[in-house]
């Protein structure tokens, strides 16, 4: 029976580790942490948002994304499904397709899978961080807290390196570099945005319905719709998370990135600007930030008025049409420099990672090193807002869990 160790005891790693144990391979698991599946616990904001009814490879991205193809097809939604039903845990449908446990509990997805892991005896090996691997006649030596294990086969399920607070690293790229594989540079994605907008502090907190435009070297790149939150720093929010992997692949090549809001997408300037004549017939004796405050959140007033610079104009009566369109402009297209993004410390996930031109997609298996496999995050493919990256995690664990020998 070969004999196959697991790095990392994360998403990918323990469905890699149950599909081989169910194979009847005799799998040992090293995870760093003391508890496996530390990220798990944090997705979702502890709901994890496990899968989507909509995966497509449209939903992920990576220098050659077709590699997931694959991997997806194995583990389409409704397996995915299954497979968790098998476990005993229950899958509920949230907004947009985002697929949840019924307990709406990260844990449970957690303690299903460990339990499982468990009874199908694989050895799992908690505070235990790999620190080299070295290749010795056709076989596998893991150095491991001083101590070395020889192994037929290995899976690096190391993830990524984001949010090292959790225990992410780059020790799976430097275990792919020191095998002979390529590693595509790492930036941070589905992560917040930096502005350098004085006035922003004053709007912390405010969360709208807005459309957001990317620019990148002043061109359109991107645009979305959806949540979007002020915060003490800069934005934050769904918008902000889904242009955020652009924005970052900019900024690491230091190329300039602004974005532009549409806070009050539902009117057209038209509308709004006849809107806000309109209201000057409420304004009576109310000051600008109180006229404001009947149309849009307070925090926002104020700071519109701070940023049309209008602030001489102590009562909304006195506003003419040169001051109607600089409100208008500001809530139509407020320009923001978006000076970095919070990097890899916030970020959700990475782009980049290990090289999949140098991994067979159909088993996930190196193609220079005999019974080397790589699954998970540290592949050089990430998805969307929405439980793409979950899905992955689990799609290419379970792939080459299947074809472990
Ligand atoms: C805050 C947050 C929220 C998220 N929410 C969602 C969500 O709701 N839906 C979604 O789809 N995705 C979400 N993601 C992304 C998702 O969690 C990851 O894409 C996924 O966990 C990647 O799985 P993985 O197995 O590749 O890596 P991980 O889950 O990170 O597991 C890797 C494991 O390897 C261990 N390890 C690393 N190096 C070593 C070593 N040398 N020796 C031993 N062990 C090692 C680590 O400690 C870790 O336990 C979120 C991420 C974050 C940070």
């Amino acid at each position: 029976m070969s004999r196959v160790a697991i790095i990392g005891a994360g998403a990918s790693g323990l469905v890699c580790a149950i599909e081989a144990a169910r194979k009847g391979l005799h799998v040992t698991l090293f995870e760093k942490n003391a508890k496996v599946g530390r990220k798990i616990l944090a997705t979702g904001n502890g709901k994890c948002n496990i899968s989507n009814e909509k995966i497509s490879l449209e939903r992920y991205h990576g220098e050659s994304v077709n590699f997931a193809k694959e991997a997806l097809r194995r583990f389409d939604t409704l397996t995915c499904k299954a497979f968790f039903r098998s476990l005993g845990l229950e899958i509920r449908e949230g907004e947009e397709g985002r697929l949840y446990p019924m307990s709406h509990q990260a844990s449970s997805v957690v303690d299903m899978l460990l339990h499982e892991v468990r009874s199908l005896h694989v050895n799992v090996l908690l505070d235990s961080e790999v620190t080299k691997i070295e290749t010795k006649d056709a076989a596998f030596v893991l150095h491991v807290n001083a101590q070395t294990y020889v192994f037929d086969a290995c899976v690096i399920a190391t993830g990524s390196v984001a949010m090292p607070n959790l225990g992410s690293s780059d020790s799976g790229y430097r275990f792919a570099q020191s095998l002979g594989h390529s590693v595509i540079a790492p930036y941070p994605s589905l992560v917040q945005f930096v502005c350098d907008e004085p006035h922003l502090r004053e709007v912390s907190g405010v969360k709208m319905d807005a459309n957001v435009e990317l620019y990148v070297e002043h061109q359109k790149c991107q645009s979305v719709q959806g949540d979007l939150l002020f915060t003490a720093y800069g934005l934050s929010g769904s918008t902000i998370l889904d242009l955020s992997r652009n924005a970052s692949h900019a900024s690491v090549h230091h190329q300039s990135v602004h974005v532009m809001l549409d806070l009050l997408p539902d009117l057209s300037r038209e509308a709004l600007s006849s809107l806000l004549q309109k209201r000057l017939s409420v304004a009576k004796d109310k000051s600008l930030a109180l006229w404001l405050e009947g149309l849009i959140p307070k925090k926002l007033a104020h700071f519109i008025i701070d940023y049309t610079k209008i602030t001489h104009l102590k009562e909304a009566s006195s506003l003419g049409t040169k001051e109607i369109k600089k409100i208008v402009f500001a809530l139509k297209a407020l320009r923001l420099h978006v000076k970095a993004t919070k990097g890899f410390e916030s970020a959700e996930v990475c782009a980049g990672g290990v090289d999949v031109r140098e991994i067979d997609a159909k088993t996930l298996r190196s193609k220079t090193i005999e019974n080397l496999y790589f699954c998970g995050e540290v592949l050089d493919i990430d998805g969307d807002c929405g439980g793409f990256n979950l899905h992955f995690a689990w799609a290419s664990g379970y792939l080459a869990g299947q074809s472990l020998k």
